[in-house]
């Protein structure tokens, strides 16, 4: 979206003034920028080097002026025709070798089925239920999940290798519900970046909101992979401002009370940009 409203100065600002802006200001009114129209807080993301115009962007509330802006220009949805209400019986298998593929690729939802014939005895006589699977890559599961409600809601059964079965509704936590009952839960944390940010010894933060709040931390000998993969540019850290990201692994606390997530390896991780703005 074009405008923003920033709560430290009462202003609205349109996205090439806001960028015009000292860095410093930059830095510090872009935590307190809201819809101009619902009040939810938005984000700002500056211009990229491959022709990514500055923008807002936000979540909006329901029904409001902005979001039915941003959805017209939307021709890029993924799976608006998947019914996961029928599909109950369907296991996921998370394919981790797939991760690492580059996340800008066609959906195949129908790959591989029928691996599962279950046989069940039900006093009549036996039922014979199919279990269709389906190998799914990270970047495929996170767009479900940005895209369907009713996917995170689903009880369709998930396999994650090393991990074992799990519900979709209770794996996948998204970043806005993370409490002090996750600590220490291996789960599929997702949700939006506010910004990526070097830290000490060249790691990089991947922030999704305050510096108190959660962040996804990427040690330094995978940094430089991580950037080249998702096209987060180096030089500043407001490139990565509203993708979005899913992590699998495990939430701890640092010692002094942040929320964070380290990941051992890029299987483990991908990014994408929302739809549109
Ligand atoms: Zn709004």
């Amino acid at each position: 979206m074009q405008q923003a409203k920033c709560k430290l100065d009462g202003e609205n600002y349109y996205v090439h003034q806001f960028a015009k802006l000292p860095p410093d200001e930059i830095t510090e009114k872009r935590q307190h920028l809201t819809c101009s129209e619902c009040d939810i807080s938005a984000f700002y993301r500056r211009e990229t080097r491959n022709g990514r115009h500055a923008c807002f962007g936000s979540h909006h509330a329901e029904g409001c002026q902005m979001a039915a802006i941003q959805t017209t220009t939307d021709t890029n949805r993924p799976n608006q025709n998947w019914d996961y209400a029928n599909n109950q019986e369907q296991r996921i298998v998370v394919d981790f070798a797939y991760g690492t593929a580059q996340t800008e690729e066609p959906i195949n939802h129908t790959a591989r089925p029928n691996q599962f014939d279950d046989s069940i005895y039900s006093g009549s006589g036996t039922v014979r239920r199919q279990n269709i699977v389906s190998h799914r890559r990270l970047s495929s599961i996170l767009r479900d999940l940005i895209a369907s409600p009713q996917f995170c809601n689903s009880n369709q059964i998930l396999h994650v290798a090393g991990f074992g079965e799990a519900t979709v509704s209770d794996f996948f936590m998204r970043f806005d519900n993370i409490s002090n009952a996750h600590v220490g839960r291996f789960m599929g944390y997702w949700g939006r970046l506010t910004c990526a940010k070097e830290g000490d010894s060249h790691a990089l933060w991947l922030n999704t909101g305050k510096p108190g709040d959660l962040s996804i931390l990427v040690p330094f000998q995978l940094a430089d992979a991580l950037r080249s993969r998702f096209g987060i540019e180096d030089r500043g850290d407001l490139t990565a401002a509203g993708m979005f990201v899913l992590v699998f692994g495990t939430l701890h606390v640092s010692w002094h009370g942040k929320p964070y997530i380290e990941i051992a390896d890029l299987c483990s991780i991908t990014m994408c940009n929302p739809p549109s703005y």
